[in-house]
């Protein structure tokens, strides 16, 4: 059994980042510049968005942090973003979700100028993706696809299983591996909450994807003997042993599923740490578009 680690791989990334902004600096350019705007005080989101400045120091890119209370209205981060829109300084710009309900979050994420949405979720952006053309793909299937390539995952005329249909992982995920890319032209079977064979499909999938979000969902019973298992979902499990108070569950059960996989993500230190390589790198390429 081969562990993807997150960490191996997303070190990987980072280090040709770093040396991309290395000779930034060498040329006097200013180096890239991301905008992060945080809403309110939830602990996984706080987490979340310290990780990714302190990501973006340690490859040498310039972060601001932007914060608003729960209660901020729409207008004032509307307005915020389309200041950062029009900052030539900025490169990247990503909301941190879930919003506060009394904010739409469709009109955030189409209020970022599509050449800054780092995070890939503006529906041009997403449109450029189906249509196969050069464009910011979200951050975590593009984490995925770069945790494929340095682990040299053959996808080709695989059946692949994608569990969760979210605009923010499972659907473009789907769009990626059936696209006729390196590490892509899988057969894919993209599976939501009404899928009602859940466990026949898995069971020949050579390759799961899975972002449910419901911890430990996906046993070894359901997977076929050598799969290789993709596991995005992050949930946090109350735990009285932790100092935190809480353990970082993934979909999968991965004890018992390992024993049966050919490849397998931890969580955490799997998908997590890839969709911030797959954050830095389209930082990275909104900054180059803009400056050549
Ligand atoms: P979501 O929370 O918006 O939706 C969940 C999806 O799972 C839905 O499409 C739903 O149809 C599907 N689903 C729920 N129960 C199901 C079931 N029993 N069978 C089949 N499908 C089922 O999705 P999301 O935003 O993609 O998040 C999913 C998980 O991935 C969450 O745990 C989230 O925290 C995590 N996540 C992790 C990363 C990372 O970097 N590792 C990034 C984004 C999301």
């Amino acid at each position: 059994m081969i562990l993807l680690d997150g960490k191996v791989a997303s070190a990987s990334v980072k280090e040709n980042i770093k040396a991309t902004v290395s000779a930034i600096i060498s040329n006097n350019q200013r180096v890239p510049h991301l905008a992060a705007i945080l809403i309110g005080n939830d602990g996984a989101s706080e987490t979340y968005v310290a990780s990714k400045v302190r990501n973006c120091k340690e490859v040498g890119f310039q972060s601001t942090l932007i914060r608003f209370d729960n209660n901020v209205e729409e207008k004032v981060l509307l307005d915020k973003i389309n200041e950062l829109n029009n900052d030539d300084n900025i490169d990247g710009i990503l909301v941190q979700l879930p919003l506060p309900k009394h904010i739409q979050e469709a009109k955030v994420i189409q209020a970022i100028h599509p050449d800054k949405d780092v995070d890939g979720f503006h529906p041009i952006n997403a449109g450029k993706l189906v249509q196969g053309l050069p464009g910011i793909i979200p951050a975590t299937p593009l984490g995925i696809m770069l945790l494929f390539e340095h682990y040299k995952i053959d996808t080709k005329g695989k059946n692949a299983i994608i569990i969760g249909r979210s605009y923010i992982v499972g659907r473009p995920m789907s769009v990626l591996l059936s696209s006729n890319l390196l590490y892509g032209n899988s057969t894919v079977t993209l599976c939501h909450s009404y899928t009602s064979n859940l466990k026949e499909l898995c069971l020949q999938a050579d390759i799961i994807v899975s972002a449910i979000g419901k911890p430990e969902f996906i046993k070894a019973d359901m997977i076929k003997q050598n799969a290789i298992v993709i596991d995005v979902g992050i949930t946090r499990v109350n735990d009285v042993t932790s100092v935190k108070g809480f353990k970082l569950k993934g979909d999968v059960l991965f004890n018992e599923v390992k024993e049966k996989a050919s490849a397998i993500t931890p969580v955490p230190g799997g998908v997590g740490l890839m969709t911030i390589a797959g954050l830095l790198k389209n930082t990275l390429a909104a900054y180059q578009k803009k400056m050549n």
